[in-house]
């Protein structure tokens, strides 16, 4: 905390890993001789750079960029790029470090990494945005590249913010190093299944943990926070897989639709118009109630899943949860669930998992992008699909094997903190004091 001042979600997050630790190094005494626990909570790198802009009515703007470079023991640096207000170094490192055992559970050569900038892209026109991420990269080009730092889309990043960053490092760069990035659009090397990827992994993984409790998702009742990017797609998926979801939300407030949540209306607003739900709730009439400021939480369900943002299930929120019998609640955001929240979920018997693996679907599926671009090959939806699957379900058993192996059987929590530790741990001795 000293090391660190400040960075309060980067404490959060490092104390949520330590916490599993106890029974590692208990049976590892190698790792705590070559220090890979501090040397792990320091990242390799940090950059902060000034990000100047100039908005429509021609006023010169001013923000701040990061670039958190991790631990890349397994691999290139990678990890998202968010752009949202609330961006400081203590969300960058919070989101960078949860990064390496997220990247490390999935099993893929990837190292952990994370940027962003304190930009608001809200009500800013395309133009803004262009001209924003051509300063942000005309600083970042110089640390990327397809062996060295792959970043991605995350909060107030999607596809065209990804394609304006991509065109600046092209341009700067002379090279049409598909691999530099990931999320790209289909047509300029992008890979199935990307966009829906985080959302589909967070259901797969939840279909798991449902199967290995002889239940099955088909009519389940299911709520899910946010409604951009990973919200959307685990509620395609939801509904693909027979559950009902009947709640989202943005940071505004919430809907409760009691008749199913109407996913081609939501895609509508939200994807193609850019809009507030309260657009989706006009829509739709008065079937729909629109709270502006309350708890989803509050909303009776089997299923929450937490797909907006960090710390946004409280105490009072998992209190709630608890109250109207909610049975899994499963991270589809990074960090969403508050540490009271996870222990009063715990304590009453809910079955938690948490991000690091629960929405690993998004990173694991970049690097199966990096894959196509490294063989300059293109896979169908289908087989896309099939492999993030798989990856989810092995995620899952990682999990539980590894839980089970030091003494916490059906622990998420201590399985996919340890199981992803070892790996990095285990690439961080064989690498030597780096
Ligand atoms: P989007 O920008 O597409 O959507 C974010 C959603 O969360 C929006 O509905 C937004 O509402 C809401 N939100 C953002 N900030 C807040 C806040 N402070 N309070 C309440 N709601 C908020 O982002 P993604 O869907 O891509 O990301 C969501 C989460 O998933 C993040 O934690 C991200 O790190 C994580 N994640 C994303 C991956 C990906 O592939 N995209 C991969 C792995 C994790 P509003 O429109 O009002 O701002």
């Amino acid at each position: 905390v000293a090391r660190n001042p400040g960075e309060v979600e980067f404490h959060q997050a490092v104390r949520e890993v330590l916490e599993s630790l106890g029974p590692v190094v208990g049976k590892h005494p190698e790792y705590a001789d070559a220090e890979v626990i501090r040397r792990l909570c320091e990242p390799e790198r940090q950059i902060i750079f000034r990000v100047p802009w100039t908005d429509d009515s021609g006023r010169v703007q001013l923000n701040r960029g990061f670039r958190v470079e991790f631990n890349s023991a397994l691999g290139p640096f990678k990890g998202g790029l968010r752009f949202h207000p609330s961006v400081y170094l203590g969300i960058v490192k919070f989101l960078g470090f949860e990064q390496i055992f997220k990247n490390a559970l999935s099993g893929l050569p990837i190292g952990g990494g994370k940027g962003g900038s304190d930009f608001n892209p809200r009500s800013r026109s395309d133009g803004e945005i262009m001209r924003f991420c051509q300063s942000f990269m005309i600083e970042l080009y110089r640390h990327l590249g397809e062996y060295t730092d792959v970043p991605a889309g995350d909060i107030g990043v999607g596809q065209r913010e990804i394609g304006y960053l991509f065109g600046q490092y092209k341009r700067i760069t002379n090279r049409y190093e598909s691999g530099t990035l990931t999320g790209k659009g289909l047509s300029w090397g992008g890979s199935q299944v990307r966009t829906e990827a985080t959302g589909y992994g967070t259901v797969f993984f939840v279909d798991e943990m449902l199967r290995f409790a002889g239940e099955r998702l088909e009519g389940q009742r299911v709520v899910v926070s946010g409604s951009g990017n990973v919200a959307i797609y685990a509620i395609e998926k939801i509904l693909e897989l027979g559950g009902r979801v009947v709640a989202c939300s943005d940071s505004d407030g919430f809907i409760l639709d009691e008749r199913g949540i109407d996913l081609a209306l939501l895609k509508e607003v939200k994807s193609a118009r850019r809009a507030r739900l309260t657009e989706y709730a006009a829509a739709r009439g008065s079937a729909v109630a629109y709270v502006p400021g309350g708890s989803i939480w509050d909303v009776p369900c089997d299923i929450a899943l937490p797909c907006a943002t960090q710390n946004e299930l409280d105490g009072d929120g998992a209190a709630a949860l608890i109250r109207n019998g909610c049975r899994i609640v499963a991270e589809g955001a990074n960090m969403p669930t508050s540490p009271d929240a996870v222990r009063a979920l715990r304590g009453a018997g809910v079955r938690f998992a948490p991000g690091k693996a629960v929405n690993a679907g998004g990173v694991a599926t970049s690097a199966l992008e990096m894959q196509q671009n490294a063989s300059r090959d293109s896979w169908t939806f289908e087989y896309t699909e099939k492999r993030l699957e798989e990856i989810m379900r092995s995620i899952h058993d990682r999990c539980l094997e590894t839980a089970d192996a030091y003494g916490a059987p059906g622990d998420y929590v201590a399985g996919a903190n340890i199981a992803g530790f070892t790996r990095v741990a285990d690439a961080m001795l064989a690498l030597g004091i780096i």
